[in-house]
């Protein structure tokens, strides 16, 4: 585990409306509005609220950005929304700085699981208050840092669930690993999807969050829990995840002398993509173990998708992946990204 002391045990702070200033000031003078991170009940009709978390990850700013107009739109606090939203703002130090978590913290989506860190307090007071709001729904909202679609990721597979994410994108992910992730949590209080908005800060990324938000805020109940027509299309199922050891330096493009592992240029281009068997990931150098493929049960399974031949290194599968990125610092913090299969749910008739 790595040391986690340089930080005090953040504190939750509770808000019973919104802050005056919270829609309008930039998220790097945020920590003005909200001195850590914070929950906020705004007003709505009556009616169960919808939670919403953002900021999890500092510099993921999209649902901060699509919250701030949405709640201008509806002139809250002044006005009534139309249903109440329980709001969490997650990180607030690391998105004050745009970073994903300032060294030293708990990842503030890894903390929902377990009692490792001293952040499992502040996200178990979080979970106390939502199952006392009992919310109609929950939404994570999150970007990523290379080339792909926008997509909900869902943690159950019930209508309601499948429908909340398949309002967002017709492209969806089932993952149960990692566990420890906010959604997993809120899957056991009420259906909970986790959205991908593609990068941070673009504006067409923005604008379908906030109008996705109007419909969750909008519609019945019912009507937000119906599947659309072929809403499984697309449905993905994440089996495994790639990993760079520590220590493993890595670059893209053309292998230099700096760099144990070499990339293709490419890489982010397969997300989402059917990559066949056979197919090249990039090189390596000497005796390095330059990628590790772990299961959703912990296992090692690098052999059974990946070979390393002639320090390359090849698909042995074919694959579909996500969340391939080129940023090495989130590569090291995280993963390389994800291997899925397309997953059909089977119903009986
Ligand atoms: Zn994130």
């Amino acid at each position: 585990m790595e040391p986690l002391n340089d930080y005090p045990v953040p504190a939750l702070h509770r808000f019973e409306r919104l802050p005056d200033g919270f829609i309008d000031t930039p998220v790097e003078r945020l920590g003005k509005i909200l001195p850590g991170p914070s929950l906020i009940r705004i007003e709505g009709e009556p009616g169960p609220p919808l939670f919403v978390s953002i900021l999890l990850h500092g510099n993921e700013t999209t649902g901060f950005d699509a919250m701030q107009r949405i709640l201008a739109g509806y002139d809250a606090p002044r006005r009534l929304l139309p249903r109440p939203v329980l709001l969490f703002v997650g990180n607030v130090a690391a998105a004050v700085r745009g970073v994903r978590k300032l060294d030293g913290q708990a990842d503030y989506n890894r903390i929902w699981h377990d009692e490792r860190y001293p952040e499992h307090r502040l996200a178990r007071e979080v979970m106390a208050e939502v199952a006392k709001a009992a919310p109609l729904a929950a939404i994570d909202l999150h970007n990523n840092t290379g080339k792909n679609p926008h997509y909900g990721c869902v943690n159950r597979l019930d209508d309601a669930t499948l429908s909340l994410a398949r309002r967002f994108s017709r492209t969806m992910v089932w993952f149960t690993q990692p566990q420890e992730v906010i959604s997993i949590a809120l899957s056991r209080i009420c259906p909970s999807v986790t959205l991908e908005c593609g990068v941070s800060g673009n504006a067409a990324g923005t604008s379908h969050v906030e109008n996705y938000l109007r419909h969750c805020l909008e519609l019945s109940a019912e009507a937000l829990f119906t599947p659309p027509p072929n809403h499984l299309s697309d449905l993905f199922h994440t089996t495994a995840r790639i990993i760079v050891p520590e220590g493993v330096r890595v670059e893209f493009g053309a292998s230099s002398d700096n760099a144990d592992l070499c990339l293709r240029e490419d890489l982010e281009c397969l997300n989402f993509e059917r990559v066949p068997e056979g197919a090249e990931l990039g090189s390596y150098r000497g005796s390095v173990t330059p990628l590790v493929v772990i299961d959703n049960e912990e296992r090692d399974v690098t052999s059974r998708y990946l070979r390393f031949s002639e320090e390359r290194i090849i698909t042995k599968l074919p694959i579909v992946p996500s969340m391939f990125t080129r940023d090495v610092r989130v590569i090291m913090q995280d993963c390389l990204g994800y291997i899925m299969e397309p997953y059909e749910v089977k119903r009986e008739v």
